[in-house]
């Protein structure tokens, strides 16, 4: 299972860095806001407001999906996070 560690980069799929992650989280962990931290100035939010994108040099890649309070976010591991159906 993979396992990010607290400290670890939140990075879109084109490499920005967005912010970093509060605590270590593994492949299948449900994520709370509280459990990573995301560069305001450098992030937007949907329109949909289920998530967030990079807008760094507007780049506009999708860093977090939120449904039903919980995240995904994207590392440099990958996706991770759990969401319910
Ligand atoms: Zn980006």
């Amino acid at each position: 299972m993979i396992t990010a560690r607290k400290g670890d980069p939140v990075v879109c799929s084109k490499g920005h860095v967005n912010g970093c992650l509060q605590k270590d989280i593994a492949e299948t962990d449900v994520i709370g806001p509280k459990d990573f931290g995301l560069n305001e100035a450098a992030t937007t939010i949907t329109s949909a407001g289920d998530g967030h994108l990079c807008s760094y040099a507007q780049c506009g890649e999708r860093i977090t999906k939120l449904h039903k309070g919980a995240y995904q976010i994207q590392t440099a591991h990958g996706w991770l996070g759990h969401l319910e159906p």
